[in-house]
This record gives structure tokens, sequence and C-alpha cells, in this order.
């Protein structure tokens, strides 16, 4: 796998965590924070409303005993006894005269100075050090607004009570006794409060501590949510990686994944596993006849039915269009073959009504080795070496399609430069009459002179070009320098024959075919008699109009065109019949092989004779040898083209050699 689509898929599947941590931390810190304000604000809250409680209570005490004589006494006297057990706060209450002489006391406990200085109340806290508070209308030892409690601390000062101390509020008031001492007429009454803070804030407490819980429990709650999410969006995205579009399925990534996995858990050699690549013919075809969509379906199904042929140990995915790749598992290629066939005979169940063809290539993996992604590409590349000759083919990979491969992306990469610098170069090839055995036509055929690869000969990359378009390019080069180098000879005042170019059949999708070889060749003045146009008869198989008409207007507009490769094609005779043509190259293969003595001679007798009567010219291809010539000059065959007399050479050479 590339290096960058790795990185990218990594990116895709990470998703940062610390973030999440991160956010965590801020939002406990937020928490705990916001708990010790909670806190904090609810005791001096719960302090208060004691003391406000404390101070009411007291003085509702205060008031009863302002009827307080020697009638009234006992019956006062009785009502704060049984008011003191009700009101728990209230500990003791007392009373003295102005000179401090004791009254009546519920405890018999009375504050324990004599410095009180009339209203007020008094603090006694033994433990604090500090006794006793004083209380003064006009200023307060304590001041209440609102939520908060604020504490004088003049107050503390200027009443030089016994260590001048400011009491800490929370503290004490937990722990706190506090004497009233109110003024009613000429009594103090002094009431023992008993400020009980720790209970009212356990509770409190208690109830911040669960609240502060149920909110650490939510938000932990909404954490390991959010934490889960993102493991699942992991996942969800890593599906999503890893899933095939059109069948649901596994796709190339996943192949090589679970592919990956399975070749490293047989790394003992247990079981012979085999990379495959299986493509349906003409996909695109069925697209054009049926719709992308019904393609799609059609896909999904073969993908279904692989599946169940799938074992357990082996992968499978779908590839682009209708291929799919499979790592199988299997003991020879008879039975590897046999499961193959079995596969295609599955896939054409899904529509029975056509027949499909597939082809496949097949890589065998060596043992220990666990590159799955080359395995496939090698499959791939034995599939795309089989071409499409027979039905259903099988092919598998061998080092040589390896180089082959390497070397098609090599002419491929090196096309453009090649046409730009003028690597391609002319060679022609004589073509003799056999009646006066002398020059009478030529073909041009082109070679490549490559700055580091030498000289190319065209098998190695016309059929490259032909696959990849270029041919286009090289045939339209290959017109124009003939045209351009019979304009020099005529200028030279040589006499000109007719020189033949190869019109590759990619050229017959364009309707307009005629119309560009003119506008090429009328660049350099020429007559249109000194070119001929070799097509081959296998241009009919994609526009026979195209092709019928082209020809037409070619020979209309006074070039010759012939019929390259004669008899090498299923349907030549056929062709013949539809197609006007001036020239017939019979192949090259009717002069060779173990029949070329009798069969092969006996037919191309027939061929000239059917092509004089048919009003064609005839050139015979591939002649190497004098027998060869005296027969077909017995045939009155019109022109050879062959070894025996010359091979192709460039032009200069070609324009020495045959002076005219
Ligand atoms: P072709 O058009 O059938 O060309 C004839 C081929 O037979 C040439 O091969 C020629 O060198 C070869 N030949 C001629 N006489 C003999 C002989 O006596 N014995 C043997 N063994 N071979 C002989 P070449 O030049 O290698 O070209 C091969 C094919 O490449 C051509 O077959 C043609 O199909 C294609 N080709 C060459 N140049 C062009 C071009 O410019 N455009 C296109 N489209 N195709 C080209
Ligand atoms: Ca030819
Ligand atoms: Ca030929």
């Amino acid at each position: 796998m590339g290096n960058s689509k790795e990185k990218r898929i990594k990116k895709l599947k990470r998703n940062r965590i610390w973030p999440y941590i991160l956010g965590l931390f801020l939002l406990l810190f937020i928490f705990v924070g916001v708990l010790f304000a909670a806190l904090g604000s609810s005791a001096v809250g719960i302090i208060q409303s004691n003391l406000i409680d404390s101070c009411a209570q007291s003085e509702r005490i205060a008031e009863v005993f302002k009827d307080y004589n020697s009638e009234t006494k006992e019956k006062t006297e009785q009502k704060i006894l049984s008011n003191i057990d009700i009101l728990e706060e209230i500990e003791a209450v007392s009373v003295r005269d102005k000179d401090k002489n004791p009254i009546w006391s519920t405890s018999g406990e009375y504050p324990s100075t004599d410095e009180s200085i009339g209203t007020g109340f008094l603090l006694d806290d033994e433990d604090k050090n500090y006794s006793i508070i004083l209380y003064d209308k006009e200023t307060q030892p304590f001041s209440f607004d609102d939520d908060e409690i604020t504490i004088n601390p003049d107050y503390f000062k200027n009443n030089n009570y016994s260590n001048n101390k400011t009491p800490d509020i929370t503290d004490t008031f937990a722990n706190a006794k506090l004497w009233f001492v109110i003024p009613v007429n000429d009594m103090e009454v002094m009431i023992l409060n008993n400020i009980t803070l720790y209970y009212q804030d356990f509770i409190m407490m208690i109830t911040s501590v669960l609240l502060c819980a149920v909110m650490i429990a939510i938000f932990v709650i909404y954490y390991l949510i959010s934490v889960i999410s993102m493991i699942l969006g992991v996942r969800r995205t890593t599906k999503v990686i890893y899933t095939d579009m059109i069948t649901g399925g596994d796709n190339q990534l996943s192949f090589i994944r679970n592919g990956t996995k399975l070749l490293k858990k047989n790394r003992y050699g247990q079981q012979n596993y085999a990379a495959l690549h299986l493509e349906m013919r003409k996909y695109s075809s069925f697209c054009t006849c049926f719709g992308v969509n019904k393609g799609q379906e059609l896909i999904e199904d073969f993908y279904k039915v692989l599946r169940k042929e799938i074992h357990k140990k082996e992968a499978l995915s779908h590839q682009e269009n209708a291929a799919f790749s499979l790592l199988l598992t299997y003991t020879d290629k008879n039975e590897l073959e046999a499961r193959v066939a079995k596969m295609r005979n599955s896939l054409n169940k899904v529509l029975p009504e056509m027949k499909m063809y597939f082809n496949t290539g097949i890589y065998e993996v060596p043992a220990n080795e666990i590159d799955v992604e080359q395995f496939y590409n090698n499959a791939m590349i034995a599939c795309e070496m089989s071409g499409d000759e027979s039905e259903n083919s099988i092919a598998y990979f061998d080092v040589e399609m390896n180089k082959q491969k390497l070397w098609e992306r090599k002419v491929e990469n090196d096309m453009d430069r090649a046409l730009t610098n003028k690597e391609f170069q002319v060679y022609l090839q004589p073509k003799i009459s056999t009646s006066e055995e002398k020059l009478g036509g030529a073909e041009a055929l082109v070679r490549w002179i490559h700055p580091t690869e030498g000289f190319i000969p065209p098998n190695r990359f016309i059929p490259i070009f032909e696959k990849n378009g270029f041919i286009l390019k090289l045939d339209d080069y290959m017109l124009e320098e003939i045209a351009r180098v019979q304009s020099e000879w005529l200028a030279a005042g040589r006499t000109l024959v007719p020189i033949s170019v190869n019109v590759s059949r990619a050229h017959f999708t364009r309707e307009d075919l005629a119309e560009h070889i003119c506008a090429i060749v009328d660049k350099y003045n020429v007559p249109h008699s000194v070119i001929e146009l070799e097509l081959t008869e296998s241009a009919f198989f994609d526009d026979k109009n195209v092709l019928l008409n082209t020809v037409q207007k070619l020979r209309r507009a006074g070039f010759k065109v012939s019929m390259d490769d004669f008899g090498a094609g299923y349907s030549s005779l056929n062709s013949l019949k539809e197609l006007q043509i001036d020239v017939l190259k019979i192949d090259a293969d009717f002069f060779r092989g173990a029949d070329a003595e009798e069969r092969g001679l006996l037919i191309v007798s027939e061929v000239i004779d059917l092509a004089k009567k048919l009003n064609m010219k005839i050139v015979a291809e591939g002649i190497e040898s004098r027998e060869q010539v005296e027969f077909l000059t017995e045939q009155e065959c019109d022109l050879i083209q062959g070894y025996f007399y010359a091979k192709p050479m460039p032009v200069p050479e070609f324009a020495q050699k045959y002076e005219m």
C-alpha cells in the first residue's frame, strides 16, 4: 500500500483522546469549585438562619417577662419552663435585676461575667478562650445582610472583654452557646442559646455531597457515553474505509488486510495460496446496454455468489467494474482451475439468459511471503496479459509478464517525448513488381530509435499504442512524414511510386477520418495517388458504416486503399463483398507453416484469381525465397514485398537504393 494512502487511512481512523481527558479535568475542576462555593454559602446561610431563629425565640421569651411581678411570677415561670422543653435551642433562661442579683433561673446558670452592659447577648465558649461578647443595639457584633453575616471587629475591641478576639464565625457558631441578655423593665432576661449548627450543616453537607456525587455521576456517564460514541465512531469510520460501496462487502483495503492476516497465520506453509483476479468480460458493454444501475446490481449478485464459494481461510473483495480479487487455498492447479470453472458457472446462473465470459489471472503465492497487494497485482497482470482471445481465459503470472508490464509502463512514459524528439523514424520496404522486377511501391513502417533502449521494432510498442490510443498520433505522424518525403522527391524530380502507410483500426471511430487524412496530406501538395492507406479488416468490427464511408471518401479523393493481412482474419471474403478497395495484401502466413506448400499456395492462387476478377491489385507480403517469387510471378501477383528483395530501411537509404 502506498505510504500516503496508509497515512490518509490512519488519519481517518484516528480520533484524539486527549481533548476528552482535558475536558474531564476541566469539568471536574469546575464541579469542585462550584461544590465548595455551594457548601460555603449554604453553611453561612444556615448559621444566619439559626441565629435569626434564636434571636426571635429569645425575644419571644423576653416578651413573656414584661408582665413579670410577684403575682404573675409563678405563671410566667411555668410558661417558660413548659416552653423551654419545646424550644430545642434554648438551654436556659435566667433573670436578674439591675444590680445583677439573681431573681429566677431555669437551671441556676448565669453568664459568668459581671461586666454585662445592659442590652445585648453573650457568647460563652471556653474552648475558644473568649467567653462573652456583648450586644449593643447601636453597635451590633454581627450584622445580617441578605445572605451574609458580617462581623463587626470594632465591637469586640471596644468592649474590652476578656481577650478581644474576633470570633471565627463558622467555627465559633458551630460550637456556640450564646447568652442573649435582653432588658425587660428593671430586669435583664438572659437566655442561653445552644445553636446546633452541626446537625443542620451535616444534612446540608450530605445533601451537597450527594448533589455533587450525582453531578459527578452524570458527568462521568456523559463522559463515558462520549468515549463510547467516539469508539463507535472510530469503528464506523473503519467500517466505511473497509467497505465496498457497491456490494456492501469487503473492498480492496479489506482484502489486503484480511489476506495479510491469513498469510501470516500460514507461515509454516500448511496451505497453498493463490491470488486471483476474476473479471467479467465486456462489462462496459453490459452497462451501455442495460444501464449502470443494472451493472451495479449484477456486481452485487456476483459478490454474493462468490461469497458462497469462498471457504473460511480465504479472502474476497470487489475491485473496480466487474472484477474481483480472491485469495484461495488450493492443492494443485487442476483443483484450482476446477474451482474457478465452478465459480464461473455459478456467476453465469445470475443471468441465465445471457452467456457471460470471465478472464482469470492467477498468481501462486510463494510460501512464507505476505505481500498480498503485490500478489494480487501479479494476478491482475496475468489477467491483463491473457488478452481476450479465448472465451474464458485463465492465465498464470510469470516473470515475463511482469517484464512486459514494466515495459508497457516505460513505453507509456516515453512516447510523448519520443514523438516530440522525432525518435520515431520512417523505414521503407519496397514492393517489387513481378512483371518487370522493379520498384512498384513501398510500405512505410515505423521504428523507434530510443535514446537508451536503442532500436525498437514496432511489435514492441504498436500493440501498446493501440491499447492506449497513442497510435492515432503516431499514424498521423507517419502519414505526414510520407507526404513530406513524397513532396520532396517530387520537387527533386523523382518518379514517385505509391507509398502505403498503416491506418490502425482505432481511427475508424471518427467520422471525419477521410477529411482528416486529406488535410494532413494536402499540407504538402502531393497527388493523393502516391499515398496508399493500409487498413485491416478488423476495422469492420467497430463501426462498419464509418469504415465503408471513409473508404469510399478516400478513394473518391484519389487515395489508394489496401486491405492488409488479408486472410489472417475470420471474415475476409465477407469483407471483400462489401468493401471496395484497390489493393489486397495477402498475409505472410500463407507462405509459412507446414501446409504452406500445398493448401496455402492453392488458396493464394485462388485469391489472386478472385482479386483480379474484382479488379484489385495483389501484393504478397513476407516473401523470403526465390521459389515463392517464382510461384507468385506465375500466378500473376502484382507486387511482392519481403526480405527476399529487401528489409525495411531508412528513407535516405531507400532513396539511394531505388534511384528513379
Ligand atoms: P504489417 O503492416 O503487416 O507490416 C509488415 C511487416 O512484415 C513488417 O514488420 C515488415 O518488416 C515485415 N516483413 C516484411 N517482409 C518480411 C519478410 O520477408 N519476412 C518477415 N519475417 N517479415 C517481413 P514490422 O515493420 O516489424 O511491423 C510489424 C507491424 O507493425 C506491421 O505489420 C504493422 O501492423 C505495424 N506497424 C508498423 N508500422 C506501423 C505504423 O506506422 N502504424 C501502424 N498502425 N502500424 C504499424
Ligand atoms: Ca501493413
Ligand atoms: Ca501486413
